[in-house]
């Protein structure tokens, strides 16, 4: 290790095996360390104890209603664009008991099962870092905050990673969230041959990085880390133009165009566009009593605007036909969402493209919105 100081923003040179002892101490800290692993000829996250459990020299091929795993020529780890999971599973878990109780012990809730685990998050893109941000809104607002996710969020490690081969349906530099990652993370890492290049983004993440076998990067390691970045930002695989949004979505005479009944055609009202979304946060709550009625569970699950039950309240459902929903959801993302919370509801990760099974593809959609409207 090189007599050195660490600042925030110190960029250093860590080997590759040392990457792992990091994980290590992380581990003997009290965090559940959680990274891309294959699964399923997919890209989950889930736990990892190494760099070994990563997707080592695999690269995604991604479009419409496509996703396909590909070797790479290359050994790296990182070379990837997830896939449908998204780090919202472990802030806001698909399913979560929010209480039990029983006739036994007189229907007094019983809260036991709430322990919130203390995640370090293994590469977190720039579009998802600027995904937590969009759920910190809404989950951490001033006049309301939960406590669920308010825990998780306080007790996260986030390990970053520049993205430097971005996916066909990426567009994180339409919007600003990406490819380089720029705020909000504790280590940021740019892949090389042998070694990631370092970020020091908070004090937690200085504290680990001390005592560590790194060396100081060069002006030309640097350089060479961020023409990779630049040229990414040049590959991306979409483009959205956000120049006249959110009025293009919220416009009343937009409301009635024919292009809505056209997605309609196509759109099957699955959900899966908002399930993997990472900043779409419905939730609903059920309750699940046994045969006896003795014990009864309450939790919390994920739930859909494009579910059809969604929107039904007394009267009637106010959102009954798929071109209402699809309406609803795009013009909340790219619309009232601004108005709601001050930014778009999108970071242009592109998991809603690649997952949609009608291979409906948002951004051409705004496109085609907009080309109607001008008429
Ligand atoms: S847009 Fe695609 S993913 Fe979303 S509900 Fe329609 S068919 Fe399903
Ligand atoms: S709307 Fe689609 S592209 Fe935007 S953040 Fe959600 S899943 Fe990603």
């Amino acid at each position: 290790m090189l007599d050195t100081t660490l600042n925030l923003g110190s960029r250093v040179v860590l080997p590759k095996p040392e990457f792992d002892l990091l994980l290590a101490d992380l581990r003997q800290s009290g965090y559940q360390t959680v990274g891309p692993r294959l699964q399923d000829e997919s890209i989950v996250y889930s736990g990892i104890d190494s760099l070994a459990d990563l997707p080592r020299g695999v690269t995604t091929e991604q479009a419409p209603g496509k996703f396909r795993l590909m070797r790479t020529d290359r050994e790296r780890y990182f070379d990837f664009i997830p896939g449908a999971q998204s780090w919202k599973q472990f802030l806001f878990p698909p399913r979560l008991k929010l209480f039990s109780a029983s006739k036994e012990k007189r229907w007094e809730l019983d809260r036991s099962d709430d322990a919130c685990p203390r995640y370090a998050l293994v590469g977190v893109r720039g579009c998802e870092l600027a995904a937590i941000e969009i759920q910190d809104k809404a989950f951490l607002r001033d006049d309301f905050e939960d406590p669920t996710y308010r825990a998780r969020r306080e007790g996260l490690f986030i390990i970053a990673i520049n993205c430097l081969q971005p996916a066909g349906t990426c567009f994180c530099a339409s919007l600003g969230t990406g490819p380089r990652v720029e705020r909000n993370f504790d280590l940021c890492l740019t892949e090389l041959d042998d070694a990631f290049l370092v970020e020091i983004g908070s004090d937690l993440g200085r504290s680990l990085m001390a005592g560590r076998n790194f060396e100081l990067a060069s002006a030309f390691v640097q350089n060479t880390a961020d023409q990779a970045l630049a040229r990414a930002a040049g590959q991306m695989g979409r483009t959205l133009d956000t120049s006249d949004l959110p009025d293009l979505l919220t416009h009343s005479a937009n409301l009635d165009a024919r292009h809505w009944d056209e997605v309609a055609r196509r759109c099957l009202s699955c959900g899966n566009c908002t399930q993997v979304c990472p900043t779409c946060f419905c939730w609903d709550v059920t309750d699940t009593v046994n045969l006896t009625a003795t014990t009864t569970v309450r939790e919390r699950v994920w739930d859909s605007c494009f579910n059809p039950y969604f929107s039904y309240q007394a009267g009637g459902n106010t959102r009954p036909t798929i071109r209402s929903r699809y309406r609803q959801w795009l013009s909340h993302k790219f619309g009232t969402w601004v108005q709601q919370y001050g930014s778009l509801g999108c970071t242009g990760c592109g998991r809603c493209i690649t997952w949609c099974p009608a291979g409906i593809d948002h951004v051409a959609e705004i496109a085609a919105l907009r080309e109607e409207v001008k008429e």
